[in-house]
């Protein structure tokens, strides 16, 4: 049965903004990108000028004739995109162009590394933007918060770097906002929804590294989860050895053996059990861990040497999931990634360990833009409810 017109004309509109979050584009170049004819795109743009979502407007060249552009107005919508992390609880405000609005934040110490510290912090952030005078409507809000996530429930099912075990998120939020669209995520998960759509024809294994070690996966253009909802792919807390303890309570962690907090024990001989490092690591050892990531930057062959007994694990784990779901790119990124040797390493030992026809044939490289957590919440955010949003104002 052909579908219905509404239907595919729903969907072109959204296709059309999804096309403008890139960027601005004349209307050849959206013709081109979403396979429109001239009529039909004429409909979509003046239907969402209609609405006031976008915008016409000059685009100046240096040379040769000014040209026309479409693009988001700033005032299509506003966004809110919060991350819950070991360090803290922060939000930012986007307008509808990407652009930073407000921002607020509620550093966590170690005593409040519990439910009730978090929850009290978030509502504090959730307090400050609901004060807030906003010009546009609000289309919606993403939370990212590190550990096993279920986006289904609006939870966070568990994250042991916060001490934190089903805290529900969602109803945190309902209290002080009502009924407002929320996505809670993971936060690998949140910045893994722009290469997502920025590439999607490539799977690619995500992964930060840092004092935690996180991945996510794109596969055919999405962030891949399981049906009932729960983030994947903690590879952090991947056991890879018989010893080690780890500060989630586990033995052998992937985090214990490989994580910055492995370079550190090494190259500062740090006597400090897993468990203390995490929860002082911030009052304690930030200098150190500062101080390493700079000589990382460019390491002499002592530590250089260190990286490359502590990626061994990390080696064997990225190995591992190259067999299983062959990805064509890995993407390396985080606070912890300073070099792209980082990535050239990794590669030899992924090499060394294992044969290229059963691991695949896939290219390691390194991010170097670091997004925001909050920009990668909003933007999940802002993918998850525009259809909604668009619907809402077609009804008006
Ligand atoms: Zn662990």
């Amino acid at each position: 049965m052909p579908r219905k017109t509404e239907e595919i004309r729903h969907e072109n509109l959204v296709r059309l903004i999804h096309r403008l979050l890139i960027g601005d584009a004349s209307r050849g170049e959206l013709k081109n990108s979403l396979k429109l004819g001239n009529s039909t795109l004429s409909y979509l743009i003046s239907e969402l000028n209609d609405l006031g979502l976008i915008e016409e407007k000059k685009r100046i060249y240096r040379l040769g004739r000014p040209s026309q552009v479409v693009g988001l107005r700033e005032d299509a919508w506003n966004v809110i995109g919060i991350k819950m992390g070991r360090e803290g609880v922060s939000g930012v405000m986007f307008d509808a162009r990407g652009r930073k609005i407000s921002a607020f934040s509620r550093p966590i110490l170690s005593y409040m590394r519990s439910n009730e510290g978090y929850a009290e912090a978030l509502k504090d952030v959730l307090a400050y933007f609901h004060s807030q005078e906003a010009e546009s409507p609000l289309l919606g809000m993403g939370v990212c918060s590190s550990g096993i996530v279920d986006s289904h429930k609006g939870e966070i099912v568990y994250s042991p770097v916060m001490n934190v075990k089903h805290l529900n998120v969602y109803t945190k939020i309902k209290e002080i906002f009502g009924e407002v669209p929320v996505f809670v995520t993971n936060d690998v998960d949140s910045l893994a929804t722009f290469e997502a759509f920025l590439n999607p024809r490539k799977d690619t294994l995500l992964v930060s590294y840092g004092i935690g070690i996180g991945a996510s996966y794109i596969h055919r253009g999405r962030v891949f989860h399981p049906v009932q909802g729960l983030s994947s792919f903690e590879i952090g807390h991947t056991v890879v050895k018989n010893e080690g303890e780890c500060y989630c309570g586990q033995t052998g962690c992937l985090e214990y053996h490989s994580s910055e907090y492995a370079i550190l024990r090494e190259y500062f001989g740090l006597k400090e059990s897993f468990k203390d490092f995490i929860e002082k690591e911030e009052e304690v050892f930030r200098e150190k861990l500062l101080e390493l990531r700079k000589k990382a930057q460019d390491p002499d062959n002592e530590l250089k040497g260190i990286y490359k007994k502590a990626f061994k694990e990390l080696a064997v784990v990225l190995g591992n999931l190259s067999i299983l779901l062959k990805p064509v790119r890995v993407v390396l990124f985080g606070e912890g990634v300073v070099g792209d040797w980082m990535a050239q390493l990794l590669f030899e030992q992924i090499k060394e360990r294992f044969d290229p026809l059963m691991a695949g044939d896939f290219a390691i490289e390194v991010e170097h833009r670091l997004r925001l957590w909050e920009e990668g919440a909003a933007f999940a955010a802002i993918l998850k409810f525009l259809p909604a949003y668009i619907s809402s104002k077609r009804v008006k």
